[in-house]
Parts: structure tokens; C-alpha cells; sequence
């Protein structure tokens, strides 16, 4: 049995102060059976960790390999670390178009965090003229294959991976939950390939792309779904609590 985890992605939003009122809209919600964090601006890792209640988990939205050194705009797995950080997105498809990240750098980083035991989110999926050529199963194949190359079986049981196809992000179009339970069960064979099943099994697969509350049930009660990498929708705290009551 997979606990299911929904993580909100914040993106580049919220200030100190905004994030302050977001923390002091939160009801005493319940978690039962489901894993809640939220990835946020470094800036607000800070008041989240002296704040929230720490039933929610705290994730940043990226983490570099290195400890220190000449990495201008880069942050550190011990800094992340010091500020409570338990979850790191990688490979989020916006870093991949516009900051240069490959499966490379993706692989690296996901070494990284491990090592200093945060549990990656690694993202994959396809862009629409990828999807509409046929080839959403050999990109998200080859994203996974490469962002968690030489993992230990260990590591690849704890992994989170998050199936965003990229035309569903922020757009308001979402993949049927049909057409995500299929890609995501892909995605489990081919960790199933590179491991084994029993590994495959384990690891927590998310959809994300437009995940509201009033859709999250119907990715959810999909077999092979585990979760939800929400951005727009968990940028209110009234939605946040909804989409992980949902799960
Ligand atoms: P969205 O973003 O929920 O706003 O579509 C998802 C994501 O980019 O993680």
C-alpha cells in the first residue's frame, strides 16, 4: 500500500508576508493516510519551518549537487536542510525549457538529495508535439531511466516521481485520468525494467497539470496514481486543504 502525496508547488509566488496569511488561513485539517507538503520560494522556507504546522512537510522547488563553491543563484542541499526541507522537486519541466536542466543535471541532483535524505520529486512528461506524435512513452521512459540512473534499490523505493505532461501545466487542460493511470503504469514498468517490480511498487507515482479539488478524486481513484504535484490550485490555502482532504 502506497500513502498517497499531494504537494503544492508554489512556484515563483508569495512573499514572507503572503505566505504568513496562507499559513494563518490553515485550519486544523485532517492527514490521515496521506502525505501533504508544500514546495515554496526559498525565501519562504524560513516562516514555513518556524510556523506551519508541522503535520505538512516542507519542499523546495529545486537542490544543486554540490555542498558549496562557485554556483551563483544555486542552493545548497545543507542549506535546504537546515530549513526543515524534506522534499525537493527536480526536473520540474519549467526548469527544463527555460533554466537549461537536463537528465543530467536532473540525475545528479536527485544523488544529491538522497544523500542528504530529502526525497526527491522528480518530474517527467511530454510536450504536446511529443504527445501528438506518438511519443509520450519514449520521453517519459528516457527522462526516468536517466533522472534516476545508479540509484541504490533503496532510494528508488522512497522516490516520488510526478507524470506532468507539459501541455496540461497551468493551462487548464488536463490529461483523462484514464489516458495519466496508463502513462503512470508505464513509468512503474520501466522502473520495473531497470529494478524490479517489487522496487517499482513501491515508489509513489503523482499526476500533476491542473489538478483543482474538484478533479483530484478522479486522478486518485485511478489504481496506479498516487498523488497529485499541484501548482495554481495550492496557492490558496482553502484549495490546499481541499485537494489533500480529496485524497
Ligand atoms: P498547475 O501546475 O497545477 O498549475 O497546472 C502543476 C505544476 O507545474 O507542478
Amino acid at each position: 500500500m502506497r500513502t498517497p502525496i499531494i504537494a503544492g508547488n508554489w512556484k515563483m509566488n508569495k512573499t514572507i508576508e503572503e505566505t504568513k496569511e496562507f499559513i494563518a488561513a490553515l485550519k486544523d485539517f485532517s492527514l490521515e493516510n496521506v502525505d501533504a507538503v508544500l514546495c515554496v520560494p526559498y525565501t519562504s522556507l524560513g516562516i514555513l519551518r518556524e510556523q506551519l504546522n508541522n503535520k505538512i512537510k516542507i519542499g523546495s522547488q529545486n537542490i544543486h549537487w554540490e555542498e558549496n563553491g562557485a554556483f551563483t543563484g544555486e542552493i545548497s542541499p545543507l542549506m535546504l536542510k537546515e530549513l526543515g526541507v524534506e522534499y525537493a522537486i527536480i526536473g520540474h519541466s519549467e526548469r527544463r525549457e527555460m533554466f537549461g536542466e537536463t537528465d543530467e543535471t536532473v540525475n545528479r541532483r536527485v544523488h544529491a538529495a538522497f544523500k542528504h535524505g530529502i526525497t526527491p520529486i522528480v518530474c517527467v512528461g511530454e510536450k504536446l508535439e511529443e504527445r501528438e506524435a506518438g511519443k509520450t512513452k519514449d520521453v517519459v521512459k528516457e527522462q526516468t531511466e536517466k533522472a534516476i540512473a545508479n540509484l541504490s534499490s533503496e532510494q528508488v523505493k522512497k522516490l516520488v516521481v510526478a507524470y506532468e505532461p507539459i501541455w496540461a501545466i497551468g493551462t487548464g487542460k488536463t490529461s483523462s485520468a484514464e489516458d495519466a493511470n496508463e502513462v503512470i503504469g508505464y513509468i512503474r514498468k520501466v522502473i520495473a525494467n531497470q529494478y524490479d517490480s517489487q522496487v517499482a511498487n513501491e515508489v509513489r507515482i503523482q499526476y500533476g497539470g491542473s489538478v483543482k479539488p474538484e478533479n483530484i478524486r478522479s486522478f486518485l481513484s485511478q489504481p496506479e496514481i498516487d498523488g497529485a504535484l499541484v501548482g495554481g490550485a495550492s496557492l490558496k490555502p482553502e484549495s490546499f486543504m481541499a485537494l489533500v482532504e480529496g485524497a
